[in-house]
């Protein structure tokens, strides 16, 4: 009987390396299944990248501005947009219609 065991519980260290693409530059590199860069430089490039766009995507079209009838900080969808919501839009639309 084999008492050898099988390649459970293994590191990185012990894995197997074989040949990859760098998923940033493109280049060959020898690394473990688990490597996606040929080098830390394109891991942290790769990273800040990623963050940058999210950021981007987070960042709203307009800066938040004050509700012209709560007071409320929102952020408007629209460059004209002055109400946070629809009940305060209809609010406004009230008081100028019959102004108190
Ligand atoms: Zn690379
Ligand atoms: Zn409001």
């Amino acid at each position: 009987m084999d008492m050898r065991r099988d390649a459970t519980g293994a590191t990185e260290h012990t894995m197997a390396r074989s040949l990859r693409s760098c998923v940033s530059c493109g280049v060959a590199f020898a690394g473990t299944a688990r490597a996606f860069y040929c080098s830390q430089r394109c891991k942290r490039r790769a990273f800040s990248e990623r963050h940058r766009e999210e950021r981007r995507a987070l960042r709203p079209e307009h800066p938040p501005r004050a509700c012209a009838v709560c007071g409320g900080l929102f952020t408007p969808i629209h460059t004209n947009a002055r109400y946070c919501t629809h009940a305060c839009r209809q609010q406004a639309y009230r008081q100028r219609q019959a102004p108190p």
